[in-house]
């Protein structure tokens, strides 16, 4: 007899786009096939773990027959797409960021019918008509010709040398850590607000190995500006770059970030303008960059109301008073309302009838969630982990069911050293690979050993820096004596209103081992 093995499923839903009818069948597959919680990851998808082998085909037809899908969220191709989840209906900014994260998953959608044939006994089931320039793009080649449904006229016949990444954003909305992904776009419009073009960047990425010095996390570059008319082209472009120069042999040195890094960003872009056929314009200005989580009850700029809501370490469970799970299938079943799930694996409710708050509010207070942000700690509300051990093959130490114990200790430190206003954004992973970014953090934590964790600092709020390795091995029992003078050192020695990452970076690293040494 087969032994019980257990999968995790993953959900792709560009932009974090989660209808009620999925939700709700989420909801239900996690109880009956799952673990019974559901996990909000740092890419704005489902994770849902626990799953046997012999249950993976319903539970996946059912995530189809509810408008939801599974294609291309793993594997080496285009993953699951990141867009702000704020839902402004009067930004058109953010609308088109909206639209063109559903064009450019269908752009790069594997053709392959496999996919429908394993799981859905050979049923297409679409949610949508396919927009027809974006399946022109997809067929068109280089040489004008169009291609057959169903060949990989984009991915050839080997797909890429590792997972793809992207991101679609809006100037100054940094909620989607812009400078982390394999391509970035950045909406441009006129006055007028009517979409113009996007700035590109490329070469971010966050996997990295413990002891191989070949593999770094790196954040992007600029490679340029873009027309909205030629977006696709660019798009395509860029991946057959990574298709046919991406290293094939080296799996761990196989992410663009690396042969953007090996050639220098010049190279890479003269390699890409060659596929494109035109040079590819400069980067234009933009405006500061800023981290947002959109928390709380804001208006969505139509008369109706969006909601963001704290999820710690993304998991949606119920647990004795705590019934997070059971509060959001009633807002669901009662209202019927979309949710957005956020990069910092947090929810947001939209299309919410004013009428209707008081109501929500009251489901989510009886059900003894927190619904204020100002209630919850900052430092648990821009934290993020991933899930490590025990749903993580790939895991050294906790990470997800650590963190929490891991904020009071920082919390109580702080307390204890009369900073209780201080706060930082701490992010922890059980493996370098670094699923919740740790390197963008100013306090990253990444599992090395048993119970020991590489310490990075340097990262800042709004994630525009890269943080840096600071120690290899810091075991989870000295974290109080390790952390409390470099705490005392930036309590001391900060400028106004200097960020802890800030500060570590302004100082450096021998000025920080030094105020351990004392
Ligand atoms: Fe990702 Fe590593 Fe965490 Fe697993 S342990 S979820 S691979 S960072």
């Amino acid at each position: 007899q087969e032994k019980d093995y257990q999968m995790m499923l993953r959900t792709r839903s560009p932009g974090g786009y989660i209808p009620p009818q999925l939700y709700l069948a989420l909801d239900r597959l996690s109880e009956e096939y799952g673990n019974q919680t559901l996990r909000v990851t740092t890419r704005q998808a489902f994770q849902m773990h626990g799953i046997l082998k012999k249950d993976l085909k319903t539970v996946i037809a059912t995530v189809n027959r509810n408008l939801g899908s599974t294609l291309g969220a793993c594997g080496d191709l285009n993953r699951n797409l990141m867009v702000p989840p704020a839902p402004y209906k009067n930004r058109p900014e953010y609308q088109y960021a909206w639209e063109y994260a559903d064009k450019i998953v269908s752009l790069l959608a594997p053709q392959t019918g496999a996919y429908y044939e394993i799981w859905l006994d050979g049923e297409k089931i679409v949610t949508g008509e396919e927009d027809p320039e974006v399946k022109a793009a997809r067929q068109r080649q280089s040489n004008g010709m169009l291609i057959e449904d169903g060949e990989e006229p984009i991915y050839g016949t080997n797909y890429l040398p590792k997972k793809f990444k992207i991101a679609v954003t809006v100037p100054g909305d940094n909620s989607i850590d812009v400078y982390t992904h394999d391509i970035s776009f950045v909406i441009l419009t006129n006055e007028a607000g009517e979409l113009e073009g996007f700035n590109v960047l490329a070469g971010g990425g966050m996997g990295r190995t413990h002891n191989k010095e070949e593999t770094f996390a790196r954040i992007s570059d600029r490679i340029g500006y873009v027309a909205k008319e030629d977006v696709y082209e660019l798009i395509k472009a860029i991946v057959a770059t990574q298709r046919d120069y991406g290293d094939r042999v080296t799996r761990r040195h196989a992410r663009m970030k690396y042969l953007i890094n090996d050639w220098g960003v010049e190279k890479f872009k003269a390699k890409v303008e060659s596929y494109f056929g035109k040079a590819i314009s400069p980067y234009k200005p933009l405006p500061e960059w800023k981290y947002h989580d959109y928390l709380g009850w804001h208006e969505q700029g139509d008369g109706k109301l969006f909601f963001g809501l704290s999820v710690e370490n993304g998991r949606i469970k119920d647990e004795g008073d705590f019934q997070l799970k059971t509060a959001l299938r009633e807002i669901i079943q009662q209202f019927n309302i979309p949710l957005r799930l956020t990069a910092n694996h947090n929810i947001i409710f939209y299309e919410i009838e004013p009428a209707h708050k008081q109501a929500i509010q009251q489901i989510l207070a009886q059900k003894g969630v927190v619904t204020q942000p100002e209630a919850i700690d900052p430092l648990l509300r821009y934290s993020m982990a991933c899930p490590a051990l025990p749903l993580c093959g790939l895991a050294v130490t906790e990470s997800e069911r650590i963190l929490p114990s891991i904020l009071e200790r920082i919390r109580a430190l702080l307390n204890k050293l009369d900073m209780a206003e201080d706060k930082m954004v701490i992010r922890m992973t059980g493996c370098p690979n670094g699923c919740a970014r740790p390197y963008m953090a100013e306090l990253g934590l990444v599992g090395s050993a048993p119970d020991a964790y590489q310490v990075w600092l340097g990262g800042t709020p709004d994630q525009t820096k890269l943080a840096r390795p600071y120690v290899q091995k810091m075991n989870v029992k000295d974290l109080e004596s390790f952390l409390e003078p470099l705490f005392l050192y930036y309590k001391s020695d900060r400028l106004f209103q200097e960020s802890f990452g800030e500060f570590c970076n302004r100082v450096g690293f021998e000025a920080l081992r030094k105020s351990q040494e004392i």
